[in-house]
This record gives C-alpha cells, structure tokens and sequence, in this order.
C-alpha cells in the first residue's frame, strides 16, 4: 500500500513510500538479528571504522540529504545544520565508545577471595521510532551509541518527513559492514507499533500519547523502553539580567526551527518591574524576524511541517485570545501561503495558567509572557506543568541564576541561555515528569542503555567456602 506524503511548502502531495507489510517487516527485523553477532564480535576499532567509512560515504551523498530534507520540512537552514552535523556526532560517539569500553580489572567482593569481573551484552536489535521536527538528528540521536555498543538497529522516522531516507540508505549501502546491522524504513504509525513488537528494546521519541502506547506495548513484552517525549519549556527572567541577552535568546529559543523543537520555550516568566522593557526588547526583535519565504533563503522562520499541529496552534492561539491574551507581535492564527502553513514569532501578553498555551505543548513560533513578582512565585509558575524536559533562567549572575534553576523539575537547565541541550550534547540529563523515562541519551552512560551487565562471580583460589554445609 502507497502512503501519500504532503509537501509543507505548498500542501501538495508529491512524494508516496509503500508501507512495508508484516511480513516484510518481519524479514528486515530477522535479518539484523542474523548478522548482529557478528557485529558484536567485531573489536570496537572495526566498528569505529565501519561508522568512519559511513561518515565519508554520507559526506558523499551530503548535498541530495539536505535537499531531502528541505523537501520534507521545508527549511533549509537547519537541514543544513542537520546534515552537517552528523559528522561532528559520529566523532563524538566514536571517542566516548573509546573510554566507555576501555577494559576494566577485575575486583575483590566483599569476600576477599571471590573476584568479580563485569561484562556488558549488547541488545540484539534496538528499534529506534522517530518524529519529524528534526527527522535526520531524531533518527540518528540514539542509533550511533546503539551501533557502537554493537547492537542492530532499525530506525522507523516519521510518515510526515520520510524523503531522507533514501539519501541516507544510499550511504549506508557503501558501508557493507554496517548494512547488514543498520536499516531506516519508511513507515506510519502501525509500522511502528508492529515494530514495538519484533524488536528487544525502543527508544521513542515523539508525543506522551504515543508514548503511553509504545510504552505499554513494551510493557507487555517485557522489554525496555526509553522515552523522549514532549516538553512545555519556561525561561524564567528575573529583575537585574541583562535584558538585550534575554530577549535575543529567548526569541531564538522559542522560534527556531519555527518553534518545532520539544526544548523549545514556550513559556515565559518575567519579574513585574522589568516586564515593559522586557517586552520592548522582545517585541522589536522579534519583528526583525522574517519567514522564509517565497524561498527557504528568504528568511529565519520557515513553515510548519505537519498539517495537524497547525490545527494545535490555531487552538491554543484563539483559546488564549478568548480568555483575554493580547497579541504583542506575531499572527492570531497561521496564515497560508501558496499552500503552507506559516506563523511568524508571536509574542503573547495578558496570559495565565488557565489558558492551553501556558500549559500544554503548542509546538509553535508563540512566546507567551506572564509577570511574577517573587522568586517563589516563578518557581512555582516554572514547575505547574506535567512536562519536565528543560528550562532556562537569566538573572544578573550565574551564580544566582544555577541557585535559582536547582528548583526547577526539569532535567536540563539552562543558565543565562536557552535551549542549550541543542548544542551542548556531552551533559547527562533524564527527562523529568511526563517528558520522557530512562537513561540519559547524552554523554557516555548513553551507550550502557544499549547493553545488559553481565558479573561472573570467581572463585580463583581452590578454598573451603566457609557457607558449605
Ligand atoms: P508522534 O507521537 O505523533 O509520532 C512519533 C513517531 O511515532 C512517528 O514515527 C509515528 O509514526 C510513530 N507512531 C505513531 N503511532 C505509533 C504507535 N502506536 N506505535 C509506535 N509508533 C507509533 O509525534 P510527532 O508528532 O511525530 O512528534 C512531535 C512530538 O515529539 C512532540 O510532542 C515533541 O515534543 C516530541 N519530541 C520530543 C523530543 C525529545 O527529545 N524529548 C524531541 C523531538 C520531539
């Protein structure tokens, strides 16, 4: 069966995937599982090699990636950024598999003469399920340490942006080593779930509803889940912060990418004597912004990519506007040109709590700001959500602005800046409340996510055990 795909420039539909049946699926998943040992066996120098190889084979197909890519989202600037930096993460994961498997002695037990010796087994298959806010960085960001800890992996992006796959299997396909362990398919979101129930371990990204699903699929099987789901991030804004810096990088934190980002702001909080200014500084800013068209280079913000999140932030914008918010800048509704679906930064005033786009994910260009008075206030204000995925805090120093973010429920603060866990890949971090549940995805604890320890427990010595009846 053809699954028709949406252009998010023009609202055509000009590309079609066939959806694998199940028993195609069933065949690719067997066929990682065959090979897998032999991945496993090989010395992890031969793994780095065969990711080194796919890192110049993907420099090769670099320019059809990015133009794939556009395609499905319909920006160019960050695709771009996307296909350039796969590179810099396949280094990264290289180098933090290098120590992570650096061999360890053996140890004494409690019992000084039984030894103990680690050992770590790699999950046969991962089954990575990915959205389509970044699809090539989303599909990539835990199948790297999945590979090098020896593991086959099978990647299931988003239906909404599946054009890349194709450049990218081209890649994969020059590295024969790696082709028999890696596969990205096309596929929707009953895909996924048969796929939920073929491999030994999910790594999910993407909605809570979704999530709650895969996640009890999982539960059902026995098998571990890892979670990375959505996010409802505050900047908090404290009196004595450098305004000119807040604003900057406030506007950027919540609008890049058009605001498709889970770590992006969409909530801000701001101390009541430093409101006006705040908002003048915000408000000026962000009319300099420009949406990127007619083309992906006329300017920063370009289309929203699914047709159904528009629908959420139309919602969310005229729920506030009917609760008595107030547009600063920006659209009441997303606007369509020549067939896409377009929001310019929209900076919202007049807000509360009991407005959705204080409190639920909008997944759009929409800076809501709402004024505290006290530091308790605020950090009251930052926590009253279900979602605990990062924040950021600017206050005069940073000192006082960590102080301050030690309060927040989220796993990833961000001081003096936002949205930092963007570019900053090496901090471990978990995702708090409903934003996600596992390991850290970032730094080189990531990779033991993909394996099972393993102790042998050795008796080296031929002694009387003292417990023998
Ligand atoms: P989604 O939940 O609709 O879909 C995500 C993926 O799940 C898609 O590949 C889809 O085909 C698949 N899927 C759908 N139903 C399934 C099922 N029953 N079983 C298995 N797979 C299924 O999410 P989306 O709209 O693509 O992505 C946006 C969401 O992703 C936002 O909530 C955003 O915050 C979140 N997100 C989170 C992170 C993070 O790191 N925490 C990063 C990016 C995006």
């Amino acid at each position: 069966m053809k699954y028709a795909v949406r252009n998010p420039r023009n609202g055509q539909i000009d590309y079609y995937f066939d959806l694998p049946s199940a028993q195609q699926l069933q065949q690719s998943v067997d066929r990682l599982r065959q090979h897998q040992p032999s991945w496993q066996q090989l010395p992890l120098s031969e793994r780095i090699a065969a990711m080194q190889a796919w890192k110049a084979a993907l420099e090769k197909h670099q320019s059809a990636l990015i133009e794939a890519l556009t395609l499905d989202t319909g920006r160019r600037h960050e695709s771009v950024l996307e296909a350039q930096l796969i590179g810099q993460s396949i280094d990264r994961w290289c180098r933090l598999a290098e120590a992570f498997f650096e061999p360890a002695a053996d140890k004494v037990s409690a019992i000084p003469f039984i030894h103990i010796r680690q050992d770590l087994q790699p999950i046969p298959v991962v089954g990575v399920i990915s959205p389509w806010n970044f699809p090539l960085l989303l599909g990539l960001i835990d199948t790297l340490p999945a590979l090098l800890a020896g593991c086959s992996v099978v990647v299931k992006p988003s239906e909404i942006t599946p054009r890349f796959i194709e450049p990218l299997m081209d890649a994969v396909r020059e590295v024969p080593l790696l082709s028999e362990v890696l596969l990205f398919l096309a596929g929707d979101g009953n895909t996924g779930a048969q796929l939920v129930d073929l491999v030994d371990l999910v790594c999910f990204t993407g909605s809570v509803a979704t999530g709650r699903r895969v996640y009890a699929a999982c539960a059902a099987r026995f098998i571990p889940c890892f979670l990375e789901l959505g996010g409802k991030d505050p900047a908090l804004v404290f009196e004595g912060a450098n305004l000119e810096h807040a604003a900057a990088s406030i506007l950027w934190g919540s609008t890049v990418n058009c605001g498709q980002s889970c770590l992006s702001i969409e909530r801000v909080y701001v101390q009541e004597t430093i409101l006006q200014d705040f908002l003048e500084k915000l408000k000026e800013r962000a009319e300099r912004v420009k949406l990127a068209f007619p083309t992906p280079e006329d300017g920063q913000i370009g289309p929203v990519i699914s047709e159904r999140q528009v629908h959420i932030i139309n919602d969310h914008l005229s729920d506030a506007l009917a609760k008595g918010a107030h547009v600063l800048t920006g659209n009441t509704c997303c606007e369509q040109r020549n067939g896409g679906w377009y929001c310019r930064p929209t900076v919202l005033t007049g807000v509360d709590h009991t407005m959705k786009v204080m409190t639920e994910e909008t997944f759009g260009p929409i800076i809501p700001v709402m004024p505290f008075r006290t530091e308790a206030e605020a950090i009251q204000l930052a926590n009253g959500t279900i979602y605990g995925l990062s924040a950021a805090v600017f206050a005069h120093d940073w000192e006082t602005a960590l102080r301050i973010g030690q309060h927040i429920e989220a796993g990833a603060i961000s001081i003096n800046e936002c949205a930092l866990t963007a570019l900053v890949h090496e901090g471990e971090k978990q995702s708090f409340k409903m934003s996600g549940i596992g390991g850290t995805r970032m730094g080189p604890s990531a990779i033991k996510r993909f394996m099972r320890q393993r102790a042998f427990l050795i008796k080296k010595e031929p002694i009387l055990s003292p417990w023998w009846f």
